[in-house]
């Protein structure tokens, strides 16, 4: 099926949830993820009109960003390890999964310019999940101050791969609520408005529920 297809299917899609919740579609950027697919198809979703790619590795990553440039605005969505920053940091404009300081150090000390991080939050508790579990978040953002090329622009998390509408929601819902505690701070380093949540299985709740970045990867360009 053509990514266009499925990106307006998509689009419908959040429109509803954000008709529902009383929100703007404007206010949802959507991601797709190329992890799965070829830079050929990453290259029809750009012609679909999408403006925002993501990637969770680092191969895949540098392997997309040679052959689609930098005109898509690139996401860094998988967990980093700290040796690998080099290597992506000045190639990415966000990155959805600073879970630790000894990481923050090293973006800090790598990177060019200020770079947009949203700090991962294991909010299910899931042990396969990466991500600081949610009472440990707000002292974590705090401690961020002290690095100059590091903007918290928001919070991120994966929820469980379920049908459970209850679960999902409350998972959304604790992230939300984070956003409005580190909000609450007024740090200058951490404006935290951007809340990175909903995959395939779960975006119209996600948005429903407040997301402002959707990474979407089977739903759009296909496994
Ligand atoms: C793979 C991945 C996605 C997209 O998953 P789909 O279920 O294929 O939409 C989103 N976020 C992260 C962090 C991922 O690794």
């Amino acid at each position: 099926m053509k990514v266009s297809d499925r990106l307006q299917e998509i689009q419908q899609n959040i429109e509803q949830a954000c008709l529902k919740a009383g929100r703007k579609p404007e206010e949802v950027k959507l991601i797709a993820v190329t992890k799965y697919v070829s830079a050929e198809r990453a290259q029809e979703a750009l012609d679909a009109g999408i403006h925002h790619l993501g990637e969770n590795r680092d191969e895949g990553l540098l392997e997309k960003r040679e052959a689609l440039g930098d005109k898509p605005v690139w996401h860094f969505i998988g967990s980093l390890q700290t040796r690998k920053v080099k290597k992506i940091i000045n190639h990415v404009s966000y990155i959805h999964s600073l879970d630790r300081l000894s990481l923050a150090e090293e973006i800090n000390k790598r990177a060019n310019r200020p770079i947009n991080c949203l700090v991962q939050v294991n909010v299910s508790g899931e042990q396969s999940k990466h991500g600081l579990s949610p009472d440990e978040v707000i002292h974590f953002v705090k401690q961020l101050g002290q690095f100059t090329k590091i903007t918290v622009c928001g919070l991120m998390t994966m929820a469980p791969l379920t049908d459970d509408e209850q679960l999902l929601r409350s998972c959304f819902k604790q992230l939300k609520g984070l956003q409005e505690e580190v909000q609450q701070l007024e740090l200058p380093f951490a404006p935290c408005g951007e809340l990175s949540m909903g995959m395939s299985n779960d975006y119209p709740i996600a948005v429903e529920e407040g997301a402002t970045i959707v990474r979407i990867g089977t739903a759009l360009v296909g496994e």
